[in-house]
């Protein structure tokens, strides 16, 4: 059985990740993984934007430790990519990344919901307090929906972020994330599937199966990740992702060079 590529992981430079990008790869043969790509946050035009994340300065530190990998281990294909945060208004700045390396893919992910807050920061943890949840998850798929437009972004990162801390998505949350759908589908922008949620307090997997059935009905295709931030966490719960997307009406899903997809079945 072919395992996806996972195509989401971290490295020390975000500060809140262990392990070099060799011991991820070691991880990855292990488990019996052919891809693997790494996508640590981008970093910000203002390194004191916030603190998770490489300075700018670090960026060609990163790439070289991803060079440093994929000599070391020929057998397997790694990737170079980011996790590219999409605020409003950081459109250029985006286009600049893209234009630095020769990356394989950007993730576009929407972790703040406005210039301040990082919905899934655990150390923001109480401004949920102050929030009304439909409104944040209502705030989040405009960003979601423009990210896909944006044609930005190669994959789009756990579609449904907001559950982290187990705030459900409102009874009516399809009126949402039918416009991000359709955004990705008219784009051509995939979406992962996402392990992490399960190592979270909303013990999920993101994207949960009713927007990823949607997806698959808008003919918005896919790709895998665990959003490893140690070694052991590379490849993580694929067997429950893959039967998920499966359950979806996934057979397919895409791997991407210097930005180019292909399908793949899985
Ligand atoms: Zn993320
Ligand atoms: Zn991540």
């Amino acid at each position: 059985m072919l395992l996806p590529a996972d195509y989401h992981m971290h490295t020390p430079l975000c500060r809140h990740a262990v392990g070099e990008p060799d011991e991820y790869a070691r991880h990855a043969v292990a488990i019996g993984l052919d891809e693997i790509g790494f996508s640590d946050h981008s970093p910000m035009q203002r390194d004191d934007f916030d603190n998770w994340r490489m300075a700018l300065s670090q960026l060609d530190n990163y790439v070289e430790k991803v060079r440093h990998a994929q000599k070391n281990f020929p057998k397997l294909t790694i990737r170079l990519a980011l996790e590219v945060d999409y605020l409003p208004g950081h459109e250029d700045w985006i286009r600049d990344l893209a234009g630095r390396h020769p990356w394989d893919y950007f993730i576009g992910s929407v972790h703040y919901v406005s210039d301040a807050w990082a919905i899934d920061d655990p150390q923001k943890l109480s401004e949920w307090k102050n929030r009304d949840s439909f409104e944040v998850w209502q705030v989040y798929f405009e960003r979601l929906t423009r990210a896909a437009e944006s044609k930005l972004f190669d994959i789009i990162g756990h579609a449904d972020l907001p559950k982290k801390f187990g705030h459900r998505p409102p009874e009516n949350w399809a009126a949402l994330y039918q416009p991000f759908l359709a955004a990705a589908a008219r784009s051509g922008t995939a979406i992962e599937l996402n392990t992490a949620g399960l190592r979270k307090d909303c013990k999920e997997i993101y994207p949960h199966r009713d927007l990823l059935t949607e997806a698959y009905r808008q003919g918005v295709t896919i790709t895998f990740g665990s959003d490893a931030h140690a070694p052991g966490e590379v490849g993580m719960n694929f067997t429950d992702a893959m039967a998920l997307a499966r359950s979806a009406g996934y057979q397919e899903c895409c791997r991407f060079a210097r930005r180019e997809r292909r399908h793949v079945r899985f």
